[in-house]
């Protein structure tokens, strides 16, 4: 039996067993099958105070720092949590705990066009960081306008030849100006809003055109999404209330239940926020423990 199970080995969860570990409590961290998760996306992490580098380099830090202050980090998924208290797990390994925090993170929407599920992989992609480099000198599409798809075209546009940002608004009104800033900086960045894409299509070797739903055909070598996420969240049951993006709000959960970072509703999906909540739900935890010894 342990006190606290965290699922999840972002910054949320690293975040969270740091201090339950350090305050006594025994701590297993359940990492799911990407330990760091979506910090391993982030090849310059430039806005988390403190710290310059890669992502992963920083999850390995915070992997660290929790292990030696005794949390136990095994990176398997859970598949579903029973009476709020026990996790089983894809292998079929059952964990108790006392306290439970889900900080499994969230996964990218996928793009509902024709020909974007026949040409994954091979011209349609959800990473710019993994899959960049093989549109080296190409022309490519980024889908979206928040701060994710920004990034992604400021970082596609050092490798690829030319990159359109198709947007569906008529402004970057949800990124952050200074990314707003660097893309108009970029001569091989074009900005096209009021424009979505209605079908992607090509060849055996792969993608190699999109079209609009206004009829005009774009060629291009890859198409990489990034119009927002849906919370790792399939594996609760039906109890435990999340809104249409499968996010829970924290105060809909159960006494003993907590929820950190970007699996959390209404939160900005940052390194910094992921880190802030599970520190945040990590200490309400703490108390719960000690406040219900008998629990
Ligand atoms: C391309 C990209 C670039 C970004 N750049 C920046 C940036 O520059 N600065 C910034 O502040 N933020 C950035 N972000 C956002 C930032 O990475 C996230 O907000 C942050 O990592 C969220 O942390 P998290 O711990 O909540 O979730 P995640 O980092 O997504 O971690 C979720 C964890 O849960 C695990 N998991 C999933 N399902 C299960 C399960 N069933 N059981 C157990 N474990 C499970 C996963 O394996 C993973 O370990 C970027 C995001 C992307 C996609």
């Amino acid at each position: 039996m342990y006190d606290v199970i965290i699922l999840g080995s972002g910054p949320a969860g690293l975040t969270a067993a740091l201090y339950t570990a350090r305050a006594g409590k025994k701590t297993l961290v359940l990492g799911g099958d990407e330990a760091f998760g979506t910090l391993n996306k982030i090849p310059n992490l430039e806005n988390y105070p403190g710290f310059l580098g890669s992502g992963t380099a920083l999850g390995e830090f915070m992997q660290k720092q929790a292990e030696q202050f005794g949390a136990e980090i095994v990176f398997k998924k859970a598949e579903r949590i029973k009476n709020n208290f026990s996790v089983t797990c894809e292998d079929g390994t059952e964990y108790l705990a006392r306290v439970i925090i889900i900080a499994t993170g969230a996964t990218p929407r996928k793009l509902e066009i024709d020909g974007a599920r026949e040409f994954m992989g091979r011209g349609v992609s959800y990473c710019a960081t993994c899959d960049g480099f093989f549109y080296s000198g190409k022309n490519v599409l980024v889908i979206g306008g928040g701060n994710s798809a920004l990034n992604d075209a400021l970082y596609l546009a050092d490798l690829a030849k030319n990159v359109k940002i198709l947007y569906r608004k008529p402004s970057f009104s949800r990124g952050e100006q200074v990314l707003v800033d660097r893309v108009n900086a970029k001569e091989n960045i074009e900005c096209l809003f009021e424009t979505e894409l209605s079908s992607v299509g090509g060849n055996e070797t792969g993608l190699t055109f999109a079209t609009t739903t206004s009829g005009d055909k774009i060629e291009c070598d890859g198409v990489f999404v990034a119009i927002g996420h849906e919370a790792n969240t399939d594996f609760l049951t039906e109890e435990i209330k999340r809104d249409n993006l499968g996010r829970i709000a924290p105060k809909s959960l159960p006494a003993g239940m907590y929820v950190a970072g970007d699996v959390r509703s209404e939160l900005k999906m940052q390194v910094a926020t992921a880190v802030g909540t599970g520190c945040e739900v990590a200490m309400d935890a703490i108390a719960y423990l000690n406040q219900n010894a008998s629990v």
